[in-house]
C-alpha cells in the first residue's frame, strides 16, 4: 500500500513515522524547516518509555514531488487547513483510492468528502496522542485504541487498513459506526479545550476551581443536549464526571487548544464548540453557552497581532 500523510505534525509524523516501515510512506507538510529537518536527519521519534530513535522517512512539503499516485492518504491537519489537505491529497490519490481522517473535532469528514468525493472519504477516531518537540522531532504522548469506520463495500480495504496499523503497534478496530465514539471524544474536547484556552490553565485546574468547573458543566450539559436530540448513544453514562475525569486525568497537560493560543496558531474552535452551534441550530437545541465560548476564541484568535 502507498500512502500520502497530509500534515506531518505531532500526529502525522508518529503514524507516518512508524508506518515508513512498513509501506512507502510520503509525508506532505507546508512547514519548510520540518520537511528539511525530515530529509537531512530522519525523524526523531521519542517514545512512551522516554526512548529515542531516528526512523527513516520520506518527506516534501508538496504533492507534486509524491512520484505516481497513492492508495490511502491520511489527513492529519489542524481543521483550518482541513480543505487544503484534501485539494493536496486528491492531486495524488488513484482512481480506487481514498482518505481517512482520524482528527478530532466534527466537520472535517464533509470537507473532505465535498472535495474527494464522500465514497473515498473515510472517517476513524484514534486516541493515540503526539507532542511535536521542534522540527523533524516528535514525541508518542500517549497510546489507546484507533477505531476505522467500515462502510460494508470497503470493509476488505479498510480491514488492510487496520492490518498495517497493528503491524506498526497502534492497536486498531474496525467499527460499523464510529460516530458514538467521534462524539464521545467531541463532549471531553467540548469541555476543556476551548476553557483552557480561554484560561489559560493546564486541564487540571477546570476540575480544581469551582468557577471554571460551572462553566465546563455548563458546555458539555448543552452539547449533550444536542447528541440526544441527534439520537448518538455516547459511549460513557455520565458525561460530566467523565470529562471532569479526564480534566483530572491529565491534570498538567496543555490541552491543544490551550498550545495554539499560547503561539498565536488558529485554533480548531469551529469542530469542537462551534460544532455543538452548528448542529445544534440543526436539530433545534439552543446552544448559547457554547457560542459564547466559540466568539471568545475567535475574539482571542482575532486579537494575537495586538495582544498585551
Ligand atoms: P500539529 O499542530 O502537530 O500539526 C498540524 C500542522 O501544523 C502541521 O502541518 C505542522 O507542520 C504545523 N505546525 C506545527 N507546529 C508548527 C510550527 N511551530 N511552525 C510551523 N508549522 C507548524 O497537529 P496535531 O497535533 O498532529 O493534530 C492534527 C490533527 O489530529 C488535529 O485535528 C488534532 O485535533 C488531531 N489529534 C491530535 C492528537 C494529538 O495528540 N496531537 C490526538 C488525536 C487527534
Amino acid at each position: 500500500m502507498k500512502i500520502a500523510v497530509v500534515g506531518a505534525g505531532a500526529m502525522g509524523c508518529l503514524f507516518g513515522g512508524k508506518l515508513s516501515a512498513l509501506a512507502e510512506v510520503w509525508l506532505i507538510d507546508p512547514w519548510a524547516e520540518h520537511v528539511a529537518a525530515l530529509q537531512a536527519k530522519g525523524l526523531l521519534l521519542r517514545e512512551l518509555d522516554g526512548g529515542e530513535h531516528t526512523l527513516r522517512v520520506r518527506a516534501v512539503g508538496e504533492p507534486s514531488q509524491v512520484p505516481g499516485t497513492v492508495d490511502l492518504a491520511l489527513i492529519f491537519v489542524k481543521s483550518h487547513q482541513t480543505e487544503w489537505a484534501a485539494r493536496q491529497a486528491v492531486a495524488i490519490l488513484a482512481r480506487d483510492g481514498f482518505t481517512l481522517t482520524l482528527q478530532n473535532g466534527i466537520g472535517n469528514l464533509e470537507v473532505i468528502a465535498g472535495v474527494v468525493g464522500a465514497e473515498r472519504a473515510l472517517l476513524g477516531s484514534t486516541t493515540q496522542g503526539a507532542t511535536l518537540l521542534g522540527a523533524g522531532q516528535v514525541r508518542h504522548a500517549g497510546a489507546g485504541p484507533t477505531y476505522l469506520a467500515a462502510p460494508p463495500n470497503l470493509k476488505s480495504r479498510v480491514e488492510e487498513i487496520a492490518k498495517l496499523f497493528q503491524a506498526a503497534g497502534f492497536e486498531a478496530h474496525l467499527a460499523d459506526n464510529v460516530d458514538n465514539l467521534v462524539w464521545g471524544k467531541l463532549i471531553v474536547n467540548v469541555g476543556i479545550n476551548a476553557l483552557t484556552a480561554i484560561l489559560r490553565v493546564p486541564n487540571g485546574a477546570l476540575a480544581d476551581l469551582p468557577a471554571a468547573r460551572a462553566l465546563l458543566e455548563r458546555a458539555v450539559v448543552e452539547a449533550v443536549a444536542v447528541v440526544q436530540a441527534k439520537k448518538i448513544t455516547l459511549p460513557y453514562e455520565n458525561p460530566v464526571e467523565r470529562v471532569v475525569g479526564v480534566a483530572r486525568a491529565t491534570a498538567a497537560n496543555r490541552s491543544s487548544m490551550l498550545q495554539d493560543v499560547l503561539r498565536g496558531a488558529p485554533t480548531e474552535i469551529g469542530v469542537i464548540n462551534g460544532a455543538i452551534v452548528r448542529e445544534g441550530e440543526r436539530v433545534g437545541v439552543p446552544t448559547p453557552v457554547n457560542q459564547m465560548v466559540t466568539d471568545l476564541v475567535r475574539a482571542i484568535e482575532a486579537g494575537y497581532s495586538v495582544r498585551v
